[in-house]
């Protein structure tokens, strides 16, 4: 039996926590021989303790065998010890009328604490994986904070937004999506990213060349998969939690499984026009379990450089909103 790996989850009580939880302690994430202790962390309100006890009662119920302890916290001091992973789902919702340089700025203050405290007490091997939103500068001002932790080991999701460009392809083609490859996501994870449809293939031949018809991937195509989020919220009137939580598996098991290539939020190094210092989905390669290597040789033509461009600038305006905070 492998040593348990300890999993540290905010938010745990909010609604992508009560999908993630059962399938980290299933063997979903990690696989079906690693034991997991669960080091559950959340805001210090008595509602979301109560509700986090009663998702540690089902955890419990479900007699999971690869799940060896469960931690219930509001402190992250003692929720981040020795975590090998860190997943930070918990962030503060906007409020209505909110501004998005107060939703940055609250959020902010949560992440600054978050990564120091991470950077003080996680495992040597600690890495880090941001899904509340917004997810990119969260995780930029968290891996700010961090002086024993190198910024790769930061990183935000878009696997979401790659798993609903890959159905949305497949179902254009009326392919199975297994046989849709290599559509990659850039940029912030919100309405302005860019999935790369010119080098995704399907079939084993360029998408552009199965689905010929250009103005659907630069419009309905790139629209469908930039608003799913709202589409989903107005037709179920919830968000999209559950497809949250199964991005977050693949992120971390695509992450820990050498050779996979799949986008992530990482620390820009000015490849594809990303400002340095920005944290920005691109395509990468898992080296070794929880390393990678940023994939930098894809060709961009003037629509896909226009699109980078444009989310490259929404990720500099987060950045410049919450610069104040983090030097
Ligand atoms: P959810 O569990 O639904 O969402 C958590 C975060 O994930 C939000 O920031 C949300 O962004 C984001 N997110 C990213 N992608 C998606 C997606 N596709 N669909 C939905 N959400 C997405 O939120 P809840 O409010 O149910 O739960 C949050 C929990 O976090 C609460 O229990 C709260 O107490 C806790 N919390 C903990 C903190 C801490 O540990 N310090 C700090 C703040 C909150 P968006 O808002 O844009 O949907």
């Amino acid at each position: 039996m492998k040593t348990p790996i300890r999993v540290a989850v905010t938010g745990a009580a909010g609604q992508i926590g009560y999908s993630l939880l059962f399938r980290i302690a299933s063997g979903a994430m990690f696989g079906p021989d690693q034991p997991v202790i669960l080091q559950l962390i959340e805001a210090p309100f008595e509602k979301a303790l109560k509700a986090l006890e009663g998702v540690a009662m089902e955890l419990d119920d479900c007699a999971f065998p690869l799940l060896k302890g469960i931690v219930q916290t509001a402190d992250p001091t003692v929720g981040f010890k020795g975590a090998n992973w860190c997943l930070l789902v918990g962030a503060k919702p906007r409020g209505p009328g909110m501004e998005r340089a107060d939703l940055l700025k609250d959020n902010g203050k949560i992440f600054i604490e978050q990564g120091k405290v991470i950077d003080a007490v996680a495992a040597a091997d600690a890495r880090i994986a941001v899904v509340g939103n917004p997810a990119n500068t969260n995780c930029m001002i968290a891996a700010s904070q961090a002086k024993r932790l190198p910024p790769e080991r930061f990183t935000a999701m878009v696997r979401l937004d790659q798993n609903r460009a890959q159905t949305q392809l497949a179902k254009k083609a009326n392919v199975d999506l297994t046989e849709v490859k290599d559509i990659f996501i850039y940029g912030n994870h919100s309405p302005t990213m860019f999935p790369a449809y010119a080098h995704a293939s399907i079939q084993g031949k360029l998408a552009t060349r199965v689905i010929t018809d250009l103005a659907w991937l630069q419009g309905p195509f790139l629209e469908t998969v930039g608003k799913r989020g709202a589409a989903i919220i107005a037709a179920r009137g919830a968000s999209s939690a559950a497809s949250a939580a199964n991005a977050l598996v693949d992120h971390v098991r695509s992450l820990v499984t050498p050779g996979a290539v799949h986008s992530v939020a990482v620390k820009s190094n000015g490849h594809y026009g990303f400002d340095a210092n920005v944290w920005a989905g691109m395509p990468v390669r898992t080296t070794t379990a929880g390393s990678y290597e940023v994939i930098t040789t894809y060709a961009m033509d003037d629509f896909a450089k226009s699109r980078l461009a444009a989310t490259n600038k929404e990720l500099v305006e987060e950045r410049a909103f919450v610069a104040d905070m983090i030097q």
